[in-house]
C-alpha cells in the first residue's frame, strides 16, 4: 500500500468477551481459517496493552469493506460483556497503547482520518453523517472518532 493512499486508520474489536483471552495467535489463526493469508488487521493489541503487529504496513488489511486499499486495521481485544452486550471493554493498558499507536499512525500518514469501523457504513439516507440506526455493526463499541479527534497533550 502506498502511504499517500491512506485515508483512514480504522479502529475495531475483536468482538469476544472481556472474560475470555483472545490471543494474537488466535485471531489470526481465525482469520487464515477464514481463508486470509494472515490475520487482517495491521496490529492488535491485547488486554495487557500489548501491541501485536499482525501484517505489514506496507500490505493491504482485510477488515473493512470498500476501505482495504486505503485504510490501516488496528483491533483491540475485547468489545463485549462477559454476557455478549456490545460495550466499550478496554482496560486502562489498552487505552493507553491505543493512543501511543493512533499517534505513531498519524506521524506516518498525516493525512490519514482516524475512525470506527462504524464509522465507514454507508450512509443509507445520504444526509453526511452515517448515524448509530445505520451502522452495519457496532465495532469498535465506543466512539473511535470523537476520541481521537484531536492529539491528546
Ligand atoms: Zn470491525
Amino acid at each position: 500500500m502506498n502511504p499517500e493512499e491512506v485515508k483512514y486508520i480504522v479502529i475495531h474489536c475483536s468482538a469476544t468477551r472481556s472474560n475470555m483471552q483472545y490471543t494474537a495467535f488466535q485471531l489470526d489463526r481465525d482469520h487464515r481459517k477464514r481463508g486470509f493469508r494472515m490475520a487482517g488487521y495491521h496490529y492488535y493489541i491485547t488486554r495487557a496493552g500489548e501491541i501485536e503487529p499482525m501484517r505489514s504496513l506496507r500490505s493491504e488489511g482485510a477488515h473493512v469493506r470498500g476501505y482495504n486499499h486505503c485504510s490501516i486495521g488496528v483491533c483491540y481485544e475485547g468489545g463485549l460483556l462477559p454476557d455478549g452486550t456490545p460495550a466499550d471493554t478496554r482496560t486502562r493498558e489498552q487505552k493507553v497503547a491505543l493512543r501511543g499507536l493512533v499517534s505513531y499512525l498519524r506521524e506516518r500518514f498525516p493525512q490519514a482520518l482516524v475512525v470506527g469501523h462504524r464509522d465507514l457504513s454507508p450512509d443509507l439516507n445520504g444526509n453526511g453523517i452515517v448515524e448509530s440506526h445505520e451502522w452495519l455493526k457496532v465495532c469498535p463499541c465506543f466512539d473511535a472518532f470523537a476520541e481521537y479527534l484531536k492529539p491528546q497533550k
